[in-house]
């Protein structure tokens, strides 16, 4: 009997290896076979850091493999504009190479390949080899909606031909989705104007080219923390929230080793009286902005875990603390450069998330029943917060000053005014539960997962058939 194998291919970023190795230990699960192509920069950062009591790695049916990205070893990969471009151009081939490589064995014959949708070169490359194509949405499903309607706002004068907003209002894709701000969008907000540019062409351009020539797109989403947009775009398959707890396992695919320290901790706080703050893999802040994160913290006189990635404060320097801060805090804080977030925030001890509003922080919140400190940084982190204050109303925005800094007075009182807010906590207590219903066998993300393997599984039946793809 031959396999079912899928190929699975994220962006290079924390934020899109992780919910693809969580999707395809859903696959794997139901039997498929997983190769997973990591870039070779991010391939070494997986391994490095996936050991460890209790990580399971690589499996029989999961193989990681890795393909260069086309930038010299000493390039900056968190230049986004640049690593977009390079491996838009590069990558094809190399991904044809590996294809042509496996299909050596029939056996091993690639079924379909589950692209990440900010890697739409991988469209073109499916379609040359009679590959049938699943996309992936690693963000808000809303924001690929936004992606997938940019004709649409072009033709509406929303939006000129490179993707600049042409008009300073709120845009609604539907009537029963949120409104969004155009300064927002990913690719007007995500770098300086040549990187923004680079984005808009390459991977927004190439994602909706990538979500309409697939057959299905899978969205770690749910039915009820989007509906506007599912009925909006049927095509869009929730299978969220992609979560390794669901399964009572670790999230694989880090890139740091992370620090277990902080749960023995958290064993010994008391039950919801932890801020937990952490900010994705990708924010960065001045020292002036995190000393006042830093003296914010103090003054809340609150048990803390903030995750301090080091060297991250712009210029690969490590941050200072405040004067005879550590003294101060003692063990009333903990610090750690990289914590297992999901357990963290699966904590009886965590009483809120201090967050940048990543899509996997704000699902990984949501599932757990976490109330929000709303931080947004960059990208698509402003709209996923207006989900969170406005729509599900289960957090709270903080706010810059005149000089662009989030102060301590204003961060001790938005911490007090969510803590005290029942309605808030209750709100995010049910969203909990209504999400979390979803990946019950039977109910719509075990439903949508189970017809994406099913017409995977299809797909075998119709090997050599592939030739009509072309
Ligand atoms: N994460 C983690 N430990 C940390 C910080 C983050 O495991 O200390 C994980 C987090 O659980 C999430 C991912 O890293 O799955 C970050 O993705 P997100 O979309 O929230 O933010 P990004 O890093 O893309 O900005």
């Amino acid at each position: 009997m031959k396999n079912f194998h899928v190929l699975v291919i994220p962006y290079p970023a924390q934020g899109h290896v992780i919910p693809l190795m969580e999707a395809s230990r859903c696959f794997t699960t139901n039997g498929l076979k997983v190769t997973f192509v990591n870039t070779d920069f991010t391939h070494k950062q997986v391994i490095n850091s996936c050991s460890g009591p209790g990580i399971d790695g690589p499996s029989d049916l999961l193989q990681m493999v890795s393909i260069p990205d086309g930038m010299e070893p000493c390039d900056n990969r968190n230049d986004f504009g640049k690593l977009t471009k390079t491996m838009f151009q590069f990558m094809p081939t190399k991904l044809e190479e590996l294809l042509n490589d496996i299909s050596k064995n029939d056996d091993e014959k690639i079924t379909c390949i589950v692209a990440d949708y900010c890697m739409g070169w991988v469209a073109k490359v499916a379609r040359k080899m009679g590959i049938r194509l699943a996309v992936f949405c690693p963000s808000s499903t809303a924001v690929l909606a936004l992606t997938m309607s940019v004709q649409k706002l072009m033709d509406d004068k929303v939006l000129n031909c490179k993707g600049i907003p042409l008009k300073d209002q709120m845009i609604q894709l539907s009537t029963s989705m949120p409104f969004m701000n155009p300064a927002n969008f990913l690719w007007v907000c995500v770098g300086d104007s040549t990187t923004n540019q680079i984005i808009f062409d390459f991977l927004i351009l190439g994602g909706m080219e990538a979500a309409e020539a697939a057959d299905h797109i899978i969205c770690n989403s749910t039915m009820d923390l989007e509906p506007g947009v599912f009925s909006m775009f049927p095509k869009m398959l929730p299978i969220g929230p992609l979560l390794a707890t669901n399964k009572s396992t670790r999230q694989v695919g880090h890139f740091w080793n992370e620090d277990s320290t902080c749960l023995t901790w958290l064993d010994q706080q008391l039950i919801r009286s932890v801020i937990y703050v952490a900010f994705g893999s990708i924010t960065i802040f001045n020292q002036q902005q995190f000393e006042e994160l830093a003296l914010a913290l103090e003054d809340t006189k609150m048990p803390f875990l903030w995750v301090v990635r080091p060297g991250t404060s712009g210029h690969n320097i490590d941050y200072v603390y405040p004067n005879g801060y550590m003294d101060r805090i003692g063990t009333r804080g903990k610090m750690v450069s990289w914590a297992p977030q999901q357990e963290v925030l699966n904590h009886p001890a965590i009483a809120c998330f201090m967050s940048h509003c990543g899509w996997n922080s704000t699902m990984e919140g949501v599932s757990n029943g976490v109330p929000f400190l709303c931080w947004p940084y960059f990208a698509d982190q402003f709209f996923n917060k207006t989900y969170i204050c406005d729509i599900w109303k289960t957090g709270v925005g903080l706010n810059k000053d005149v000089a662009g800094i989030v102060t301590r007075g204003e961060i001790k009182s938005k911490v007090e005014q969510l803590l005290n807010n029942n309605i808030l906590k209750e709100n995010a207590l049910n969203l909990k539960e209504n999400v979390m219903d979803c990946v019950e066998v039977g109910n719509s993300s075990d439903k949508n997962l189970n017809k994406f393997i099913d017409w995977v599984k299809e797909g075998n039946d119709k090997v050599g058939a592939s030739e009509t793809y072309i």
